[in-house]
């Protein structure tokens, strides 16, 4: 199936993603509006996001992106609209839109996701939905610019081609996707790797104040508003705390949590594969894969390590 014989005779397309877009969400999104706007030039074709982190600017027209949702008509019934990288349910506000929309399309690789809309494209297998966008392009119309923003997904949704999640054909893909000539190893220090200062001292403090528990193979740390507003970051300079909570040695699940407001926190999870943390995330209410998922919690930060330890501890076999 190519995803150009779904949309061929449209007169507007829109794109969407997930609220707090992460690379693979951005990449996808992006690669596919770049894709559509070439193939298909007569069309009015839109991108809804919400606004990404600056660390994606290198993305061709990414200026284009709907992000102020207050000077978006939530009313237009558009031909096609396509949602990647999640289910409506997280798309926030423009999930009016795709609703109205006369042929709803989700594409995705999250197992928690049942699929959503009229045509549901969802792989679990998958490393990224970008890999799995790239499969559904026609080769031969994919340009350098599509080609580095779908870059941008796999390596973000692989922690750089690391995570058990890439295999064979994701190298094959990111084999031709390299061969467009871009500067791939600046993308990746660039859009993976390089933190700012604050971002940096946010992520040490965290570390340090991480607290080992269930013999060791569990370890949790949080982020305070107060914390946020001290060192002045958003929640997008928070990305890869989790994942270094994880690299400790003997540790089989990390949890990273930061407050979002009152007795309210979002909480990531990463596991070394011995922890399904998706089925942990989906009890409350939310998703995500066997090694990285998430779900924002109501409750104490201890409240909220006692309520998730319960499902790591059955997993892990710890009374
Ligand atoms: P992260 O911890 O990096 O925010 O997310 C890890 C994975 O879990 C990503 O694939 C992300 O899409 C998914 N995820 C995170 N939070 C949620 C959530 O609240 N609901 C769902 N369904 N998935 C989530
Ligand atoms: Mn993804």
């Amino acid at each position: 199936m190519k995803i150009i014989e779904e949309v061929r005779n449209a007169g507007s397309i829109a794109v969407g993603g997930h609220i707090r877009p992460d690379g693979d969400c951005v990449g996808s999104v992006m690669g596919l509006y770049l894709y559509l706007k070439k193939e298909l030039p007569e069309a009015e074709i839109d991108v809804y996001l919400e606004k990404p982190s600056e660390i994606f600017d290198c993305i061709s027209h990414i200026e284009d992106i709907k992000s102020e949702f207050n000077n978006v008509d939530l009313n237009k019934i558009y031909d096609v609209f396509i949602v990647l990288d999640c289910a409506d349910d997280r798309m926030g506000e423009v999930r009016p839109l795709f609703q109205n929309a006369r042929k709803k399309i989700n594409i995705d690789h999250h197992i928690s996701n049942p699929g959503c809309g009229d045509l549901r494209i969802v792989e679990p297998e998958r490393s990224s939905t970008a890999e799995l966008l790239y499969d559904l392009m026609d080769a031969a119309a994919v340009d350098a610019e599509t080609a580095k923003a779908l870059y941008i997904g796999i390596i973000h949704d692989t922690g750089v081609l690391r995570y058990s999640n890439t295999s064979p054909h994701t190298l094959q893909i990111m084999a031709e996707l390299i061969k467009f000539g871009f500067d791939f190893s600046d993308l990746i220090e660039k859009t993976f790797y390089e933190k700012t200062y604050v971002q940096t001292q946010i992520m040490g403090r965290a570390i340090l104040e991480s607290v080992r528990f269930m013999h060791d193979r569990c370890i949790v740390s949080m982020v305070s508003r107060r914390m946020m507003e001290f060192y002045q970051v958003t929640s997008n300079d928070l990305d890869g705390i989790v994942n270094q909570l994880l690299s400790v040695k003997g540790v089989d699940c990390a949890i990273f949590m930061y407050e979002t407001g009152t007795l309210e926190y979002k909480i990531s999870m990463r596991s070394n594969g011995k922890v399904d943390v998706a089925s942990v995330a989906m009890r409350f209410g939310g998703g995500g894969h066997v090694r990285a998922a998430g779900c924002t919690m109501n409750g104490t930060y201890h409240d909220n390590i006692n309520n998730l330890a319960i499902g790591i501890a059955e997993q892990l076999d710890i009374e």
